[in-house]
């Protein structure tokens, strides 16, 4: 996988105007990110912060970028979150998102919340049950520095993702509204066509750019 490879298949992915495509690009190196970038991709997906930081650092001069934090964010990591990254994809307690909003406040800096939703329901697994949702929603939306934009997920990988799109969607549909969400953020290389069609806002690509992760 090269620059010019990562500009040819930026140009064949087909996705829908209103769908922003997250470049997932953890463990990649920081010309990947360049080349993406070049071929006109602003925003890019990091699960850990310690990866993510001397990236972010290198190409701050990049007009209009914006950087996703998607992985499992711990409590110690939420200050270098806030300071780095322009979303947060993965908030799923309102513990978690309490500590957001300090260190925001601390920095004087707004920043985007997606709230995860543990939809396959599995034990192992990040993310807000489906019947805790609607009070962790209403305590993110009293808090300054959050922006509560909208809910994600990463569907059990070992089934097919419809079913829980289509759940996504549903759950999607009954808090819009009430919270003024506007992003549901479903669909990885594998799946991100079927979450378009149940009304994913933002998939998050990473082998099918970049190339198999180590
Ligand atoms: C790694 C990752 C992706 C990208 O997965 P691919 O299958 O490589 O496209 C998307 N979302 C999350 C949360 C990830 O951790």
């Amino acid at each position: 996988m090269d620059a010019k490879e990562i500009g040819c298949r930026v140009e064949s992915f087909h996705i829908p105007p209103q769908v922003t495509l997250i470049a997932v690009s953890k463990r990649k190196p920081i010309e990947f990110i360049r080349a993406a970038y070049t071929a006109g991709l602003r925003d890019f997906g990091e699960n850990y912060i310690q990866d993510a930081v001397p990236k972010i650092q290198a190409l701050q001069g990049y007009e209009g970028i914006r950087w996703h934090f998607i992985g499992h964010l711990q409590s110690n990591k939420s200050k270098l979150a806030a300071q780095h990254f322009d979303v947060i994809q993965t908030v799923d307690s309102g513990k978690l998102a309490k500590k957001i909003n300090a260190e925001c406040q601390k920095l004087k800096k707004k920043i985007d919340i997606l709230v995860e939703v543990n939809i396959g329901n599995e034990p192992q697994k990040a993310g807000v049950q489906v019947g805790e949702l609607d009070s962790i929603l209403a305590q993110i939306s009293r808090l300054d520095c959050l922006q509560l934009k909208g809910l994600m997920c990463i569907p059990p990988n070992d089934a097919v993702s419809d079913v829980y799109f289509k759940h996504m969607q549903e759950i999607f549909a009954l808090y819009q509204k009430k919270y003024a969400l506007t992003e549901l953020s479903m669909g990885m290389s594998s799946d991100f066509q079927a979450a378009i069609e149940y009304g994913a806002t933002m998939v998050r690509i990473g082998t099918a750019l970049f190339g198999p992760r180590e």
